[in-house]
This record gives structure tokens, C-alpha cells and sequence, in this order.
């Protein structure tokens, strides 16, 4: 009796080890899709944005680039998007990247092996509100950013 609640027992863990990691492969081609998603996006708002410089060619109208700073605007969006998508991903798959060459590394290597660079040392468990927090001042500084381009816009005008 005592040896098939044994098995029984080793065959669950099994199960759980597998339905665990299988559920990671989804969540990363989830996420997989989610960034050729948003590429996609990216992809099609560049090809609005040239065709709004295009027509303004054709009838010999001036370009105002603030009519393209929604577009752009939502391209940065994008773009920070897939940076966390990626970031996820690799979390997954306890791997991380390189800070000087990008390279993907072991989650818990001190010094990059491919070009030497001291790592970072991650903390335990990063949080998700702190993430958050993170793109809150992400999008501050952005906004902030983007006034001052406004500004120096103006002048130019003047
Ligand atoms: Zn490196």
C-alpha cells in the first residue's frame, strides 16, 4: 500500500513540475504575441505617418509636426510596452541581460561571460507595484521631455 501512495506521490510532483513549466511556455508565447502585436501596430502608424508627410508633399502644405505627436506619442508607448514584454520573458525564463552588451545571462551571474561587465545584483523578489512605479516616473520624465522639445520647437519658429 505503502509503496503505490509513493508513486502516487512522485507522479503528482511530476505532474506539477510539468504543468508548471508548460505554463511558463504559454505565458512567454503569450507574451511572444503580445510584442509582434504591438510591432505591428508600430509598423502601421509609421506608414500613417508617411503618408500624412506624403500628402502634405503633394499639395504643397507645411508640416506641422505636433499632428504627428498623438502617432508618436503611441509609438513611445509601444516601444516601452515591448521593453517590459521582453523583460517578462526573460523573468520566466530566469534568465537576464547584460546592462553593457545585452547579451541574455544567467539570472545569478555576478560578471557577464561574454564581455566581463559586473552585474547588478537583483533583489529577491522584485514586485509588480514597484515596476509600476517605475513606469509612472518613465512617463513623467517623458511628458517632461516632450514639453521641453515643444518648447525648443517654438523657438525655432520665432
Ligand atoms: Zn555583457
Amino acid at each position: 500500500m505503502e509503496i503505490f501512495e509513493k508513486i502516487g506521490d512522485a507522479a503528482s510532483k511530476t505532474y506539477k513540475f510539468t504543468a508548471e513549466k508548460t505554463s511558463k511556455i504559454a505565458k512567454e508565447t503569450k507574451k511572444r504575441m503580445e510584442i509582434s502585436d504591438y510591432k505591428k501596430e508600430i509598423k502601421d502608424i509609421y506608414v500613417e505617418i508617411g503618408e500624412t508627410v506624403y500628402e502634405k508633399y503633394v499639395t504643397d502644405q507645411e508640416l506641422n509636426l505636433e499632428e504627428l505627436q498623438e502617432k508618436c506619442e503611441r509609438i513611445q508607448e509601444l516601444s516601452d510596452k515591448i521593453v517590459v514584454c521582453k523583460d517578462e520573458i526573460l523573468t520566466l525564463k530566469e534568465r537576464k541581460q547584460c546592462k553593457n552588451c545585452y547579451e541574455e545571462i544567467e539570472l545569478s551571474a555576478n560578471y557577464c561571460p561574454n564581455c566581463g561587465c559586473e552585474q547588478e545584483r537583483i533583489s529577491e523578489e522584485p514586485s509588480e507595484s514597484s515596476e509600476e512605479k517605475e513606469n509612472t516616473k518613465e512617463d513623467e520624465n517623458l511628458e517632461k521631455e516632450e514639453k521641453l522639445e515643444e518648447k525648443t520647437d517654438n523657438n525655432e519658429e520665432e
